[in-house]
């Protein structure tokens, strides 16, 4: 039995390491259509079982086709990072040690390397000593855990306790959005019963920030009661922020909560040349940021924070104990500070991606990211016909194609069914737009070079 695990944990690591080196010389697309892959995974409900290592072997061979190189250097869809290899090898450390999350008497070493993941967190992201924080799946569920503990806050100074009662007779939430939220925001209100057509929408400019000045108008409109406002740090098309300074200041005059959804560009907080950025962000009540974009850190892993740790609490830990038990000292059990009760160890991937790369290394990847961002938009801007839509604050940049939207979605097109890169198409201010997202740890100029011959080699043959 031992000797069998060891051949077939070595085997799925070959399998894997070829696979990741392939990614770099290879089409980024998947090779294989649905037809084909449902012809290879589709069949019979298994009737008897399969040994491990003849199953391990099949699977990966029938998965082949249909992978992304998603994690390799050419890959510029939606926002996706990669995977640093210690940050991988240290998930699988985490698989193959199957400790429970949830309570630190499950998995004492998870806790303690999940404690010290979250403080390094927020200490790198700038935020304030203390601040509470809890590893979930995503961005989705950092949002929704944020505001859960803005629900909580918000409600409870209208001395209404929505853990125990509800929203049944609860005093009305106001919700305030910018206009280019992610659609996660709205998710996550439907989520905890605000509703997502109830928000009070505040304007974007041309870059998708909040209008400070409209959303003043839109708090000074509404009745006085408990408000939560919605601020991001990193629109998913442009990377834009909203201007925090000014968003607190307006919270701070009528006693709202801020939560900022910064999924990928909370992360500018760690770099010398963006942090400016996100000045003001630390003002915030609660964060929502990713590990498994920017942070290169395996699918899945997000983070929420909170500078209120008893709301945190209050709203996510199961008995609903308004204090926080235990104090310092004390092990963390890592259930208390989000939705879920068992869990894999997510921290686990975070902590050994910080000591692998430390402070400089991870800014040197957000800082590299932006300014291959820059590259593209400087080349592709060059390129006749092209024209780059939004100023490259980040790492997102938004193409268009002779101005026409049938260019742009057929340049798309070619371009994913090339395979040299691989970018998804977006809508921009009622404008087709291939989006432009580098997030990815091991991208080079080369890459970016690469993938602009290949971007402009498919529009000129399209003309
Ligand atoms: C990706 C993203 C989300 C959602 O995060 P998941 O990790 O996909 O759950 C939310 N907000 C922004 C700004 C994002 O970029």
């Amino acid at each position: 039995m031992s000797s069998d695990l060891h051949d077939l944990l070595a085997r799925v690591a070959q399998i894997v390491a070829d696979e990741r080196v392939r990614y770099e010389t290879q089409p980024v697309r998947a090779d294989a259509g649905l037809d084909e892959l449902r012809a290879a995974f589709d069949g019979p409900v298994p009737l008897h079982g399969t040994d491990a290592d003849k199953i391990v072997e099949e699977v990966a061979a029938a998965a082949q086709p249909g992978l992304v190189a998603s994690p390799g250097p050419r890959y510029f869809g939606f926002v996706i990072g990669g995977s640093h290899p210690a940050a991988l090898a240290a998930d699988w450390l985490a698989s193959g040690w199957d400790n429970n999350s949830g309570l630190y008497a499950c998995g004492p070493s998870n806790a303690v390397m999940e404690e010290v993941a979250g403080r390094w967190t927020v200490e790198m992201l700038g935020l304030p000593a203390g601040t509470s924080f809890g590893f979930v799946t995503g961005g989705m569920m950092a949002n929704f855990s944020g505001l859960a503990a803005a629900r909580h806050r918000v409600l409870a100074e209208a001395g209404w306790d929505v853990e125990e009662r509800g929203l049944q007779g609860a005093p009305r939430v106001r919700v305030v959005v910018g206009a280019e939220r992610h659609a996660t925001i709205d998710m996550s209100l439907r989520y905890l019963g605000i509703g997502a057509g109830t928000v009070e929408v505040v304007r974007a400019d041309g870059q998708g920030r909040m209008d400070a000045v409209h959303l003043r108008e839109v708090l000074e409109a509404g009745e006085p009661t408990p408000t939560i406002i919605c601020a991001q740090a990193g629109n998913v098309n442009t990377g834009a922020f909203d201007p925090f300074p000014a968003v607190c200041d307006l919270a701070a005059a009528h006693g709202a909560w801020v939560h900022v959804d910064g999924a990928f560009g909370l992360w500018a907080a760690v770099t010398d040349d963006l942090r400016s950025l996100v000045d003001g962000v630390d003002r915030a009540d609660s964060w929502a940021v990713d590990a498994h974009k920017w942070l290169n850190v395996p699918y899945d892993c997000g983070v929420v924070l909170c500078r209120h740790p008893d709301d945190h609490h209050a709203a996510l830990a199961v008995e609903a104990a308004y204090l926080v038990q235990g104090g310092d000292g004390a092990p963390r059990d890592g259930f208390e500070w989000v939705p879920e009760f068992s869990r894999r160890a997510r921290g686990v991937p975070v902590y050994v991606a910080m000591r692998a790369l430390g402070r400089d290394g991870i800014a040197g990847i957000v800082s590299r990211c932006c300014s291959l961002a820059r590259r593209f938009s400087a080349e592709l801007g060059a390129v006749p016909g092209v024209e780059v839509l939004n100023d490259v604050v980040l790492n997102q940049v938004l193409v268009r194609f002779d101005e026409s939207d049938e260019r742009t979605r057929a340049v798309i097109d070619g371009v994913q069914a090339d395979g040299t890169c691989w970018m998804s198409g977006t809508v921009w201010h009622g404008r087709a737009a291939m989006r432009i997202s580098v997030s990815n740890w091991m991208t080079t100029e080369a890459d970016v070079d690469r993938s602009v011959e290949a971007i402009a080699r498919i529009h000129r043959d399209l003309v």
